[in-house]
Parts: C-alpha cells; sequence; structure tokens
C-alpha cells in the first residue's frame, strides 16, 4: 500500500506536532516518529496526559490554537478560544512545566498555554 504527502514530519514531540498541524492546513502531511506521537517526549512528559486525563488535547494543540488566538489577522479566534474551553480542553492543563522543560526547540509551551489562558479570560469572561 502507497501513501502520498507533500509533507513529511520527522519527530512527535511539540515541534513536530506544531510543524504538522501548520502544514496540515494547506497539505497532506505524515508525521513519522520512533514512538507513537502520545509517547513522544514532549506530550508524554505532560502529566496531566499521563496520570489524569488521557483525553486532554495536550500542549501541541494548544500551542497551535494559540498561533491564530495572537494573529490580529484571524477572524475566527472566538470559535478557537471556545473549542479551547471544551471538556478536555486548556484547562486540563495545570501549568506543570514538564512540556516546556523537554521541548528540544526551546519553545515556550507553557508560557504560550498561560497567555492563552489569560486571553480566553479576557475576551470571553470579561
Ligand atoms: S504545562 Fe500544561 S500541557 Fe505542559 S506539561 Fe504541564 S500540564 Fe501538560
Amino acid at each position: 500500500m502507497f501513501h502520498e504527502y507533500d509533507v513529511v514530519v520527522v519527530g512527535g514531540g511539540i515541534a513536530g506536532l506544531y510543524t504538522a498541524l501548520t502544514a496540515a492546513e494547506q497539505c497532506r502531511v505524515a508525521v513519522v516518529s520512533k514512538v507513537h506521537v502520545t509517547r513522544s517526549h514532549s506530550v508524554a512528559a505532560c502529566p496531566v496526559i499521563l496520570e489524569q486525563k488521557p483525553k486532554f488535547i495536550g500542549p501541541a494543540a494548544i500551542l497551535r490554537a494559540q498561533r491564530y488566538i495572537f494573529d490580529s489577522r484571524a477572524t475566527d479566534k472566538i470559535e478557537r478560544m471556545q473549542v479551547m474551553e471544551k471538556p478536555y480542553g486548556i484547562w486540563g492543563c495545570k501549568s506543570y512545566y514538564m512540556c516546556t522543560m523537554v521541548c528540544p526547540k526551546n519553545i515556550k509551551v507553557t508560557k504560550a498555554i498561560l497567555m492563552t489562558k489569560k486571553k480566553i479570560i479576557q475576551e470571553l469572561h470579561s
């Protein structure tokens, strides 16, 4: 069986998933990883996913949403913030900073999540 993709991302951690989610909006993407993406260092490092809520969307998806929520050109910020508030969404993050600590690209993941939480409170709840 053959599969055709436009982009192949090597690595299923935060940086790889972020890149894959970005590219997937415009083309077909495959992620190649040594382990299932839920077992990548940055995702597996999250205590919320590991111990409490396996359905938690996790840091990569939140980081991706954050990119649009803070984009002045985006016209769907409210909808994205509302999606983030659904069960297993952004409020599941308990700011343990583990995703930030293991990110090989030194992305300030937890800071981005906290900024997004603040924005949601300001935009949807004040
Ligand atoms: S900061 Fe949030 S998403 Fe990152 S590891 Fe901690 S609980 Fe998980």
